[in-house]
């Protein structure tokens, strides 16, 4: 047919703000829409180190994608994509081919290990749903176990990486680990948590004063920092860190970078730390065709350097690259994308967060409720009311 065809791949923030702002702006039969996502559920990346931590619960951070999108006007393939071919315009999943005229990559990114021996073979990330409830259960083990084999070192907890997702884990944890000493009967007084960080500061880029809130609550709430100090090796039983300080632990969590997904480079595009660089209407150079938005896509501030990759950004992104699909299906120029930074937000545990919103500064239960009022709000962008009935946290 001579319908144009739209594949949309990944159903993160990216993905789901440009299906859905697809949906509301192309007319009946103006194009096919195809979404790809490997799991039938949108997850809240965001929320991820609370059920990670097991302070919340995971079916707070997914939703089905069938309540988010119209399956009447949007297709959804439920598959996993094993490799991208811009010059054929194809896309192998792994039960079958699509081929598209425009194609949409929100396929996310994936933890950079930065070539740390061991790092990859023994430590556990948190990126997915599935990944995240190994984490939980890996460390509800831990405490089991020690009750039986009285190992040291299953109490004690490293997380490599003090950056935002690093500094909002170790918070959950901490809150966690008291309530697991309750239930599994461990005197709090052998559990250690550590957090490892080689850059010279936590939450690099972040206000100053604002990090330095961060570690006082950090630290009271008893977790052992080691900021400057590189992770140099990851064992099955720990990380050897600094100038070859062991520290033995049976649970060690890698939050320390991201980059982009890998089917993006072995698509053939030219990367940086898998991302690539997007013109200013977020297609892949030298293809008119292609989009890349999201933890895969790499732009650059005003002052020249790459944006860090945040959900907000996915989501501007999202609807910035749907506008854009329906102004190319059209005939007509698309439209730059600018990147409104409306401020950052980190929790840090029950009650507790920092946040920089249009240039002032937050901290406390204060900052803790305006975590909660832009988390309902991506709720709310996404799935109405009911979604922030069903899944809001107000407490
Ligand atoms: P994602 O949201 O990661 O979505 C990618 C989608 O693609 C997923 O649905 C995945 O299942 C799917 N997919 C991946 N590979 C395949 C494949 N091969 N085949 C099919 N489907 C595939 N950002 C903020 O702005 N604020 C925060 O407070 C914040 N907190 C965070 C806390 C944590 C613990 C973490 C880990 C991240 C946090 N981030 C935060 C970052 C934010 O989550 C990401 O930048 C954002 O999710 C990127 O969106 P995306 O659309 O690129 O990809």
């Amino acid at each position: 047919s001579s319908i144009p065809k739209i594949v949309i791949l990944g159903a993160g923030y990216g993905g789901i703000l440009t299906a859905q702002r697809l949906q509301k702006e192309l007319n009946y039969n103006e194009a096919d829409v195809t979404l790809v996502n490997r799991h039938d559920y949108h997850y809240i990346t965001t929320h991820l180190h609370m059920p990670a931590a097991g302070t919340d619960s995971i079916e707070h951070a997914r939703v089905p994608i069938s309540k988010l999108i119209d399956e009447f006007k949007i297709d959804l393939v439920k598959s996993a994509v094993k490799d991208i071919r811009p010059h054929e315009k194809k896309v192998i999943l792994e039960d079958g081919t699509l081929s598209y005229d425009v194609l949409v990559i929100g396929l996310g990114g994936e933890p950079e290990t930065f070539g740390i021996p061991g790092m990859r073979e023994h430590a556990l990330t948190i990126r997915s749903i599935n990944s995240v409830r190994l984490i939980r259960e890996h460390i509800e083990y831990q405490f089991a176990c020690y009750k039986n084999d009285s190992k040291a070192s299953r109490m004690n907890f490293v997380v490599g990486g003090a950056g935002f997702s690093g500094v909002e884990f170790v918070s959950e944890l901490a809150d966690r680990l008291p309530r697991l000493c309750k239930e599994f009967d461990v005197d709090p007084g052998v559990v250690h948590l550590y957090n490892v960080e080689a850059a010279p500061t936590a939450l690099p880029g972040f206000d100053k004063e604002l990090v330095e809130y961060a570690m006082k609550v950090l630290k009271n709430k008893g977790v052992s920092l080691r900021i400057g100090v590189p992770i140099k090796e990851c064992l099955p039983e720990g990380v050897i860190i600094g100038d070859g300080e062991h520290i033995e632990a049976s649970t060690v969590v890698w939050t320390g970078g991201i980059r982009g997904n890998r089917l993006v480079e072995q698509a053939g595009f030219e990367v940086t730390r898998g991302r690539v660089a997007v013109d200013e209407y977020l297609r892949a150079p030298g293809f008119d065709n292609i989009f890349i938005i999201g933890d895969s896509s790499l732009i650059m501030s005003a002052e020249g350097r790459p944006y860090p990759p945040t959900a907000q950004m996915a989501m501007q992104q999202g609807v910035n690259c749907a506008k854009n699909i329906s102004l190319l299906i059209r005939g007509k120029s698309l439209e730059k994308f600018r990147f409104n930074h409306k401020g950052t937000v980190a929790s840090l545990g029950k009650g507790e967060a920092i946040a920089v919103v249009n240039g002032k500064k937050w901290k406390g239960w204060k900052a803790a409720q305006l975590k909660k009022a832009v988390d309902i709000r991506y709720l709310y962008k996404i799935g109405g009311i009911p979604l922030v009935i069903q899944k809001g946290r107000f407490f």
